[in-house]
């Protein structure tokens, strides 16, 4: 990429999520991630310094490179590179998207006064040497929320124990008018390790997406979703050519999806990616399996250990005091920095996110000997809490594509082989001072899911 040479022809608008805006080059498989900041907040965002941007980008991503890819592995997480763009190009690319943004993401505009950008591999594509199959690579994007149910022994509300926060969540923002219909999906059943329980999970996905699925192609409703998926299994069940019933597709593709966030997950971008048979991902008796009723800290054992399930399980259960024990904590370090504001560097509130911030989150690890000096303990803890909470909010992408066609034994066809990659994005950091809010939010989702289910008859 010519930072200097940049033009906004070269570009497509890809998506966005809360917090930034993603555009997608239209030949290289690389995409630029802007922020965004509330709208009516412009003014003050000019008057942040280009300099202050480009430090919030750079701690983003090295709170990515340097915190969130040891824990959670090399294979699965890039990190990308902070850029500095033209701002012609940053305000010419902000009018071209415009159009295309979803209403509900209006709110926010995208950051035009600072230049300062992150540039990341698509992963919506594999890498082209794949690529030469006519049907282009499927991306599948999967936000799984919280996979397990706490167990600290702070918490009040008995309910937390048994009923999952994704779930107790739903019900809140239904009577909020933030969704129209429940979501059925389970965080806990997409990592309880039992394929039987991950199909109930992915369909559930499928039938009411809401902001945690999203199939690139995505098309409007799932029979149309089926006519695009068909020319990728047209091979299965031995039908060959032959019309696929829509059901049948729709199943080879849950457990295909199933396959990959079971996979040790060895493609690597740089690697080659890994090749997958569907068979591997077809059990002819599936055994329900047991999910402990207390999960322990080290994650759920029916998980694969490599996997990218695990993974993610492993890093959102640091959260091992739930906010219910986090936000007492929280309000000790804050009446320290009170008293001695200087400290605030040192305990590294904000920042910056390197090995020293990382061995810190390690010391919250460690059973309290008193080994650890008072504040950088409470501090150390808190900040455990946030790696766990951006576990929570994470991503999976996994992108399909048939194999070549000359690397398929030509009698082999059906079982057709994918190429696929599996990556974790959206790896961002916390905020420090979101923990107040995260104690409110509790305990309204809580309080409410109480009083409806209370309220049945
Ligand atoms: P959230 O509201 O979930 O916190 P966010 O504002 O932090 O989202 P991202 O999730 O990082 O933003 O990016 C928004 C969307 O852009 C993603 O959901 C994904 O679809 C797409 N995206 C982000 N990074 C990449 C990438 N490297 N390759 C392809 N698509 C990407
Ligand atoms: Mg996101
Ligand atoms: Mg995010």
């Amino acid at each position: 990429m010519e930072l200097d040479k940049m033009d906004e022809n070269d570009w497509k608008y890809h998506g966005e999520g809360n917090k930034s805006l993603v555009v997608s080059h239209l030949q290289h498989c690389q995409v630029l991630r802007l922020l965004k900041f509330p709208s009516e907040d412009s003014a003050h965002t000019r008057q942040q310094t280009a300099e202050q941007a480009f430090r919030h980008i750079l701690n983003i991503m090295d709170y990515s490179k340097y915190i969130m890819k040891p824990l959670l592995g090399e294979k699965y997480v890039h990190s990308g590179e902070v850029v500095r763009l033209p701002l012609d190009f940053v305000r010419e690319l902000s009018l071209k998207v415009q159009q295309e943004r979803p209403e509900l993401r209006c709110d926010k505009v995208m950051d035009t006064f600072s230049g300062c950008g992150l540039c990341l591999p698509n992963l919506t594509q594999l890498p082209l040497q794949h690529l030469r199959d006519h049907r282009p690579p499927i991306c599948v994007e999967i936000k799984p929320k919280c996979g397990f149910l706490p167990w600290s022994r702070q918490i009040t509300k008995e309910c937390k124990r048994k009923v999952c926060r994704f779930c107790m969540h739903q019900h809140y923002k239904l009577a909020n008018g933030k969704w129209k219909r429940l979501s059925r999906y389970c965080p806990l059943d997409l990592f309880s390790g039992s394929k039987q329980r991950m199909y109930v999970a992915l369909k559930n996905l499928l039938e009411e997406p809401q902001n945690n699925l999203k199939i690139f192609k995505q098309q409007p409703d799932l029979s149309e979703l089926i006519q695009h998926l068909r020319p990728y299994f047209l091979h299965t069940n031995g039908l060959f050519n032959g019309h696929q019933p829509g059901k049948a597709v729709l199943s080879e593709f849950v457990q295909l999806i199933c396959s990959a966030l079971l996979s040790g997950g060895d493609s690597n971008r740089s690697g080659e990616p890994r090749k997958m048979h569907i068979s591997e991902g077809r059990e002819t008796k599936l055994v329900v399996d047991v999910v402990p009723q207390a999960p322990v800290s080290t994650g759920n054992p029916g998980l694969p250990k490599e996997s990218v399930l695990s993974k993610i399980l492993q890093v959102q259960m640091l959260d091992n005091l739930d906010i219910e024990g986090v936000y007492p904590l929280y309000k000790r370090v804050e009446q320290y920095l009170e008293e001695f504001p200087k400290e605030r560097n040192r305990l590294q509130v904000d920042g910056p996110y390197n090995e020293s911030f990382m061995d810190t989150v390690k010391n919250g690890l460690k059973e309290d000997d008193g080994s650890v000096e008072y504040a950088v303990g409470k501090a150390s803890l808190v900040h455990q809490y946030r790696v766990a909470m951006t576990a929570k909010d994470c991503s999976i992408m996994i992108t399909f594509a048939p194999c070549d066609e000359d690397e398929e034994n030509e009698l082999n066809l059906e079982n057709p082989g994918f190429t696929y990659s599996v990556s974790i994005l959206d790896l961002d950091p916390k905020p420090y001072e979101g923990v107040p809010h995260q104690y409110k939010l509790d305990s309204k989702i809580v309080n409410y899911y109480l009083r409806s289910t209370q309220a049945l008859p």
